[in-house]
């Protein structure tokens, strides 16, 4: 496994944190990818209450996204969902659930794997040093998303901060929630682009209609 300098044997978690509408094989390639890079005992979904990052009008209500993130990685063992944040309602920050994270994981290491480009938004996050001394982040890349740009833009962290920060290359894919939306809306196909139990739940309660 990838080494973070920490004592051997201790216990890895992962946190995938996202809107999940819908959850996508981007994110299940991603949050698989990372656990067995780093050697993680699980990775634990976690849908978004309310992104603090997201302006979209009409985000798909909580029920439906924390549903299809469920379906989602029902074929996984190492995954689970958490629905801590939208038990939380409000703004989820990911501070907040890392704080709460940490009690139920004491002593163990926690990862929160993200994209690329939601690194680079890191330094506009509440309490990003705070975050990064209680959990390491891995990126990993996507599409238009060079690796390097990432050492550019978060060049003002610490040292130390930055240390915790790890980044990952997943194989190319340009899948985005956003695209599957737009395409739903414009009757084009999504199959293959997220799990089949997700596609049946979008079309069964006619999301992303328009
Ligand atoms: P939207 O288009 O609505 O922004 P999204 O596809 O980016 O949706 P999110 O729920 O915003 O999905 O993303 C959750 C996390 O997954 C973020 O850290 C994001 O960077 C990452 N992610 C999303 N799509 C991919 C992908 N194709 N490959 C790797 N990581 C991804
Ligand atoms: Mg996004």
């Amino acid at each position: 496994f990838k080494d973070t300098g920490q004592k051997k044997g201790t216990k890895r978690i992962g946190l995938m944190g996202g809107t999940f509408d819908p959850i996508h094989h981007g994110h299940l390639v991603t949050a698989e990818e990372a656990r067995c890079q780093f050697g993680m005992e699980k990775v634990i979904f976690i849908p978004a209450a309310m992104p603090p990052h997201k302006t979209r009008k009409g985000i798909s209500h909580p029920q439906h996204r924390l549903e299809m993130t469920q379906s989602a990685v029902r074929t996984n063992s190492y995954f689970t969902v958490s629905d801590i944040e939208i038990k939380r309602e409000g703004l989820s920050y990911t501070i907040d659930t890392v704080q709460e994270m940490r009690e139920i994981y004491a002593g163990w290491e926690l990862f929160f794997i993200t994209g690329a480009d939601a690194v680079l938004e890191i330094l506009t996050w509440k309490n990003v040093i705070g975050l990064l001394e209680q959990c390491y982040f891995v990126a990993a890349t996507r599409p238009g998303f060079k690796l390097e740009s990432i050492g550019d833009k978060l060049d003002n962290l610490p040292e130390n901060c930055l240390a915790r920060i790890k980044t990952m290359e997943v194989p190319a894919l340009a899948i985005s929630s956003t695209e599957i939306r737009r395409r739903v809306r414009e009757g084009r196909p999504i199959k293959y682009l997220l799990p089949e139990a997700v596609e049946e739940y979008i079309y069964q309660k006619r999301l992303y209609q328009g």
